[in-house]
């Protein structure tokens, strides 16, 4: 297989900024009209999984629908880009460890994750193709941003799929990074893709997908 992954940045104040994390880390159900859309119960605490950084793909990049995929979803999520290392952290400090946010694509081969769950099996591979994380193009800085009562929208073709609002978010950021932070060290660079609002549903090739965040410079990604 080609290999289509590389250098991927965003911009933070006019400034490119190359993103190499660790780790991606996903949160799962974190908006209740999602979680029931897909049949699902709400979860009674942040559950997440991880997404390899091999995963990523800049704005404006090419999103390739595995040939083996006949469901390939789209997820708008808010992301968390961290600034601090930190493990354990307390709520009460969380958001000291928050350098920027932007936009991400949690892309997903919905038919290998159903199966994989059918079959108690991982979603590593349901989630973890290369392309199966688009971000950017923007970064906005912690300082300048309150990620609460934001839009968070995703068109196909010009026609809106999902249109929620950060506000629905069941937990509090607060509370995602410090119990992120009490299993696995958050390395400054690492991110947080925060789960996605409702309306999820299928691409084909030749699809154009735009998704954004209010305040937040929105993404655009084709699908082959
Ligand atoms: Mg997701």
């Amino acid at each position: 297989m080609e290999l289509v992954t590389g250098m991927v940045s965003v911009t933070i104040e006019g400034l490119e900024h190359e993103l190499r994390p660790s780790k991606i880390v996903c949160l799962l159900r974190t908006y209740a009209a999602h979680a029931k859309e897909l049949s699902n119960a709400v979860p009674e605490r942040p559950r997440f999984f991880l997404k390899p950084p091999s995963a990523l793909l800049g704005n404006g990049g090419t999103v390739r629908c595995p040939p083996n995929v006949r469901e390939l979803h789209h997820e708008v999520e808010l992301s968390v880009i961290i600034g601090k290392r930190g493990a354990n952290i307390p709520q009460g400090s969380a958001m000291e460890h928050v350098k920027a946010y932007t936009v991400m694509l949690d892309m997903t081969a919905r038919d290998l994750q159903d199966e994989a769950k059918a079959k108690g099996l991982p979603w590593t591979e349901a989630k973890g193709y290369d392309t199966f994380a688009p971000v950017g193009p923007e970064a906005v800085l912690a300082k300048k941003y309150d990620w609460r009562g934001k839009r968070i929208w995703l068109k196909v073709n010009g026609e809106v799929r999902q249109d929620g609002n950060t506000s629905l978010m069941l937990f509090p950021l607060e509370r995602i990074i410090s119990d992120i932070s009490r299993v696995m060290t958050l390395e400054e660079g690492d991110i947080i893709m925060t789960g996605t609002p409702s309306g999820v549903g299928r691409l084909c090739p030749g699809d154009l997908v735009e998704a954004g965040v209010e305040g937040i410079s929105p993404m655009r990604v084709d699908i082959a």
